[in-house]
């Protein structure tokens, strides 16, 4: 076991007062012992953030794009090595963590970009009667301080789309990484090390949020809090930041509409991939799927085909598409959110059992719209599927939740693709593909409880920065 990380504070790396040891959610193993941040320490992290911020904002275009791009050319270097911590401290198949490093390193390009298109606009002050002789013009600023609050399932890619961002508009930033995967966020830290970020431009602050989260989100040097998280912890910190800028990108139970397909196994086989990859782990995977009458025997069964060939297992091994709930304390509850969902009458049509660490991909039906499983966030390897007759009761379905974060749409009618488009409600509606799919440049984020604010790197760029207007007399 490592003798102990170490937080990163204005350039350096300091040891903390108390640890905390860190275990692989799949065997237990003893990983790591992480210093559990002091209050002291936390406003040291933000004084030096604060500090910095003169730094960051004198930084060109050029020179901020230069730094994103070496911090992409890190973790092409580390990429390897930044797969197996996700194995690790997250208990991700090592095929799903290389997929995470991959866009970890397109989000870090894309910031790059980001940073040398960040422009303002000339207002025609003469439109306006007393306008004349006056020239107006937008520019655009750093906001100073922001504070990053990350979760612990895409450890390094949705951390990168909260730095690169910010940085690609000259912030500085304190990131306090979920508990459960501290490592990747410390990783992260020295890849920008590397990379020649000023110091005192990023820190990294490990330990509870419950007990970091309002120092941070309460500091008026902060100017703004971007969380990736849970409902309820998005809904606290929105009530406590005053009058900072908060973006909240929270849960859903995101549906999926089967409703005319040319190639049935082909959406058979993305459904799976979108209820089971990382165990369902995933702010947009597949929960509800809503199948056509017609179709919904045939595709009930190769549903049930497709996923009993899945590979379930060590998430080291090269094969193993589905591992371990990142807790034991989450596999018992979505344990008894499917015991709940049978003694109600629903039917398991597979899986539904535990199996150490991990929950069997499970595929249930019959299952009324009230019970968890469908109107709760399932965060894991479960997904429901119900017949429909008309295209209406199916938006409806969909639609009949608290969150809303992304919708897949299967169809080969144009109508139907526009009337969904237009009827959905979610922050984005995915046309012949399942709600799961994400690129790291679209806008992306939620309505209802899914949250508030867009990512996507142009998105959170903009989120990120201030207007401030010039004007001219002449
Ligand atoms: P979580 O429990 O809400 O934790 C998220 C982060 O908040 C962690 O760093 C956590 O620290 C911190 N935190 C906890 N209590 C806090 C407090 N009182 N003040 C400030 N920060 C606090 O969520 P999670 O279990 O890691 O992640 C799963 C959730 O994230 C799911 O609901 C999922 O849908 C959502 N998610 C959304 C998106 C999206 O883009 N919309 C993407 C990914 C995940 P500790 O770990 O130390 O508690």
């Amino acid at each position: 076991m490592n003798e102990g990380e170490m937080l990163y504070i204005d350039g350096d790396w300091e040891a903390g007062e108390r640890y905390e040891t860190l275990y692989s959610p799949y065997d237990q193993e003893e990983l790591a012992r992480i210093p559990l941040a002091t209050k002291a320490q936390v406003k040291r992290a933000i004084d030096s953030a604060h500090h910095a911020t003169r730094t960051m904002k004198s930084l060109s275009a050029f020179e901020r794009a230069e730094l994103l791009s070496n911090v992409a050319a890190g973790f092409e270097k580390y990429d390897e090595q930044c797969a197996q911590i996700l194995v690790k401290e997250n208990a991700k198949p090592i095929k799903a963590a290389r997929g995470e490093i991959k866009r970890t390193i397109e989000t870090y390009r894309f910031a790059a970009e980001e940073a040398k298109r960040i422009h303002g606009e000339m207002v025609p002050l003469d439109a306006a009667e007393g306008g004349k002789s006056r020239l107006g013009y937008t520019k655009h600023e750093p906001l100073g301080v922001i504070a990053a609050i990350t979760p612990f399932n895409f450890p390094f890619n949705l951390t990168a789309h909260k730095l690169g961002p910010a940085f690609a508009a000259g912030n500085t930033v304190v990131l306090k990484p979920a508990s459960q995967t501290p490592l990747s966020g410390l990783m992260t830290a020295r890849i920008f090390e590397e990379a020649g970020l000023p110091k005192g431009a990023l820190q990294v602050i490990t330990g509870k949020g419950s007990e970091l989260g309002d120092l941070l989100v309460k500091d008026d040097r902060v100017r703004m809090v971007t969380f990736t998280g849970s409902v309820s912890v998005g809904k606290a910190i929105r009530e406590k930041a005053g009058l900072k800028k908060v973006t909240l990108e929270l849960g859903s139970n995101s549906g999926v509409i089967v409703d005319t397909v040319e190639d049935l196994d082909a959406v058979v086989e993305r459904c799976v991939e979108g209820a089971f990859t990382y165990a369902g782990q995933v702010c947009i995977s597949v929960q509800r799927i809503f199948v056509q009458d017609r179709l919904y025997h045939t595709f009930l069964d190769r549903l049930v085909e497709k996923t009993e060939s899945l590979q379930i297992g060590d998430p080291a091994h090269e094969n193993t598409d589905v591992s371990a709930l990142i807790s034991p304390g989450e596999s018992e509850r979505l344990q008894a959110w499917v015991n709940e969902a049978h003694e109600q009458g629903a039917t398991i049509a597979f899986g539904g059992n535990k199996r150490g660490a991990v929950i069997e991909p499970t595929i249930i039906t019959n299952a009324d719209r009230t019970l968890s499983v469908n109107a709760d966030e399932a965060f894991g390897p479960v997904v429901t599927v119900t017949p429909y007759e008309t295209f209406d009761q199916a938006i409806a379905g969909v639609n009949d939740s608290a969150y809303g974060l992304q919708a897949g749409v299967f169809t080969t009618e144009i109508a139907k693709a526009f009337k969904a488009a237009d009827e959905l409600e979610v922050g984005g509606v995915i046309i012949n593909d399942i709600p799961t799919f994400r690129v790291d440049n679209m806008p992306y984020g939620g309505v209802k409880n899914s949250g508030i604010g867009k990512e996507g790197v142009k998105y959170s760029t903009e989120e990120m920065s201030e207007i401030k207007f010039v004007s001219f007399k002449l």
